[in-house]
């Protein structure tokens, strides 16, 4: 029996885990992927939002700007990679201008600090890859990026170290109210016990409400493309830049990686379709012209690849984050669009409060440890210290990725901290995510997970079920298929 189980690991159910297992209590964090941060905290733009974007008056607006304030101790706890680069916002007319008045007014109204409205020839000194037409703007400096899969890992691996049991690959089905707790059952029939639950789903979390019997409600998603170009440090800002904000969205972005990429994006979009993460020429069209007029150097001829992610919106476009009045001990956890990443670490805050007022007893754990261990990267080390680490682990001299410069020993400590996907490998290491996306190291990287985890390559996985890499050996083909002229499939993204 878990004192708190809690449905969905992405950012938000992440940071709820992490945060509790510095606690003396049990805790269960269940996914129904087959690793974390596959749903939408994979697929964002990675900011770090300063907080001057919603209405004071808003949760979202209070979450942001507190968990803005909790990403240095995370980072020096934690170690992922975070950067406080600062936000831009760019005006090209006097109209414009004035939204940028109304921006700066709101974000001292949410308490954002150091924030300045910019005139022209600052916002340029500020960042000289911006159009020249720009007439000023806004400067946030307390804006950041950061790898949003990086931190999950690092939340969850934090988080099982101290006590917290992970349960992937387990889609929460059904749930029934048993004397003073939850019985939660899977699809696949297996069941957990615990007295409190936070259902933190996402796109799902609709359907985890109904699986309790609670609120209703319907996610209504909203897609963002995005597109990705490798490193060009010559055309890049070394700010993120913010357009002055449509309606619906924050507008389209110039974004720089912690990695030395770049991203225009996302576009807003709301559908029906809660898997539909695929992307046009169309929108790249539009996004890049928009992206262009802001940053007039970058070029689609270093687009590497594009992906969509699916914001979770709720009518009211607020966060809702409450004690269930319907299902007892039953956090909802829902509607956590943008800036729900920047937000993770303040709405976990917000949710132990909310169980500490459902009666949960939290007592801190003496023996919680706040840090992980994380090995050696080899990209950017220096070529002296690498052979001296070569001398003593000759793995890291093996080079499986040969774009993001990923070791073998990389890969395998990917694979020993759980993480037996490609895309697993891939989050965690980097490997397959350059401009050639996987067509040189994706054999290697099979072949180390076969023989790491014993596994038969036929059963490896892209991301879990239903996304099979290799579809059988050749050796294994029936005769009549070799004469009808079939080929063994490729891998998922190889042509
Ligand atoms: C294009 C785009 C750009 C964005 N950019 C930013 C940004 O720059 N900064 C920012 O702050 N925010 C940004 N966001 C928002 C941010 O990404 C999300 O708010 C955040 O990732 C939501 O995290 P989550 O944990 O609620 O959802 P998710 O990451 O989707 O996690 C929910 C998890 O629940 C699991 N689940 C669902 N149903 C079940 C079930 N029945 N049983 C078990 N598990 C289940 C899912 O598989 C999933 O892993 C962006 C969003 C999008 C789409």
């Amino acid at each position: 029996m878990f004192d708190v189980a809690i449905i969905g690991a992405g950012v938000v159910g992440a940071s709820i885990a992490r945060l509790l297992s510095s606690y003396n209590i049990s805790i269960a964090l269940v996914e129904r992927r087959a690793d974390v941060s596959f749903g939408v905290s994979k697929a964002n733009s990675g900011i770090i939002h300063a907080g001057f974007h919603h209405n004071p008056d808003t949760l979202k607006a209070r979450l942001e700007l507190r968990g803005n304030k909790m990403f240095d101790r995370l980072k020096m706890e934690l170690g992922f990679p975070f950067q406080r680069v600062g936000i831009l916002v760019v005006a090209f007319s006097v109209e414009e201008l004035k939204t940028v008045e109304g921006l700066y007014a709101r974000g001292v109204a949410n308490g954002v600090p150091g924030i300045e409205i910019v005139g022209r020839e600052r916002i340029l000194t500020l960042e000289p890859k911006l159009n020249g037409d720009a007439v000023g703007g806004l400067w946030a400096p307390t804006g950041g990026i950061i790898e949003p899969y990086g931190f999950v890992f690092a939340l969850v691996e934090n988080a099982v170290a101290n006590g917290t049991r992970l349960f992937t690959d387990w889609p929460l089905a059904s749930a029934k109210r048993t004397g003073d707790h939850w019985q939660l059952i899977s699809e696949g029939g297996e069941v957990l016990e615990a007295r409190r639950v936070v259902n933190a789903a996402g796109l799902y979390a609709d359907d985890v409400s109904a699986a309790f019997d609670a609120e209703e409600f319907r996610i209504i998603p909203r897609k963002g493309e995005e597109f990705l170009l490798d490193r060009n440090a010559a055309a890049f800002p070394a700010h993120v830049i913010f357009p002055v904000p449509a309606k619906n969205s924050k507008g389209v972005l110039v974004i720089p990686t912690v990695e030395g990429t770049m991203m225009v994006g996302p576009t807003a979009e709301d559908i029906r379709e809660k898997e539909d993460t695929g992307t046009t020429p169309e929108n790249l069209d539009r996004v890049f012209a928009m992206a262009a007029r802001m940053v007039p150097s970058i070029s689609k001829r270093d687009i590497i690849t594009s992906f969509a992610g699916l914001r979770a919106t709720l009518p009211g476009d607020d966060f809702y984050i409450e004690l269930s009045q319907k299902a007892p001990g039953l956090v909802q956890a829902a509607g956590i669009q943008s800036p729900g990443l920047t937000a993770a670490p303040a709405i976990a805050e917000y949710v132990r409060d909310l169980l500490i007022r459902d009666g949960l007893e939290l007592a801190e754990k003496e023996d919680f440890v706040a840090t992980i261990e994380r090995g050696p990267r080899v990209c950017g080390m220096d070529p002296a210290a690498l052979d001296e680490l070569a001398k003593r682990e000759k793995t890291y001299a093996h080079i499986v990725c040969r774009c993001e410069n990923v070791s073998e020993a990389e890969v395998v400590e990917a694979i020993r901290k759980g993480h037996t996907t490609l895309d697993g490998i891939k989050f965690y290491t980097r490997a397959g995510m350059g401009r050639c996306q996987g067509g040189f190291c994706t054999y290697r990287i099979l072949a180390i997970i076969a023989r790491e985890t014993g596994m038969p390559v036929d059963r490896i996985t892209k991301r879990g079920r239903g996304s099979p890499v290799v579809l059988g050996r050749i050796g294994d083909a029936r005769p009549d298929a070799e004469q009808s002229g079939a080929r063994p499939a490729r891998p998922e993204g190889q042509s």
